[in-house]
């Protein structure tokens, strides 16, 4: 779920935007003030704020330089009743994506919030930080993994390797493509580095488990699959 998180100190504006905000789905944390918009921006993680831009105690500008800073991946859209060319400009280089002039209707609003979470999302994956294979999960935002709901402590060449293969899942890799990927290099292959790094990841993901995912294709590579 999208997780908003909206600073603005009219009452009436803020419950009206919360309640048309939830209705289409997305979760909505309200602070009525600049210091505790701050407050819940540095305790927790949202998708994007709506920032007013005249705030008691930390005006929306500041605030938005303060956002940019610690969550540099969230959009910021600011709403004020300023709306002349000066205003707009400044908000944008305070960092704001876009910027809405009071009174807007909430269709308008909600048009630039999707607007502004389609630009946010990678072309490949989508929103999602989660990567599936069978049993298998990866989060690529932490680097960890877990299959059948258990946590798996992988290191860093070991939760990469498996990364690999599951972006790669049911394609037969090399040990040369597998080198390049994991380790950035062409390397001499008469090395079986690849080798001892496919065998600790099967300590790890295949132990205790039924079924085998990671298989070796004699004289050519391996490859995940389910069977
Ligand atoms: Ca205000």
């Amino acid at each position: 779920m999208t997780r908003i998180c909206l600073v603005e100190d009219e009452e009436k504006v803020s419950s009206f935007i919360k309640k048309g905000l939830e209705e289409h789905n997305y979760s909505v944390d309200v602070a009525a003030d600049g210091v505790a918009g701050l407050t819940l921006m540095l305790q927790n993680k949202y998708d994007l704020f709506i920032l007013d831009m005249m705030l008691p105690l930390l005006s929306g500008m500041e605030l938005c330089r303060q956002v940019r800073q610690k969550q540099p991946d969230a959009p910021v859209l600011i709403l004020s009743a300023l709306g002349t060319i000066d205003d707009k400009v400044n908000g944008l280089q305070a960092g704001a994506d876009d910027y809405l002039v009071k009174p807007f209707h909430f269709k308008e609003l909600l048009a630039r919030i999707e607007a502004l979470m389609r630009r946010r999302q990678p072309t490949d994956q989508g929103a999602s930080h989660y990567l599936n294979f069978s049993d298998l999960k990866l989060n690529i935002w932490d680097k960890t993994a877990e299959r059948g709901g258990k946590q798996i402590a992988l290191t860093a060449k070991e939760y990469a390797l498996l990364e690999l293969f599951i972006r790669n899942a049911n394609k037969l890799l090399s040990r040369e493509y597998i080198t390049e990927k994991v380790w950035g290099i062409n390397f001499d292959t008469q090395t079986n580095m690849v080798d001892v790094y496919v065998n600790y990841l099967r300590n790890k993901i295949q132990k205790g488990f039924d079924k085998k995912l990671i298989h070796t294709v004699i004289g050519m590579g391996y490859i995940l699959k389910e069977q």
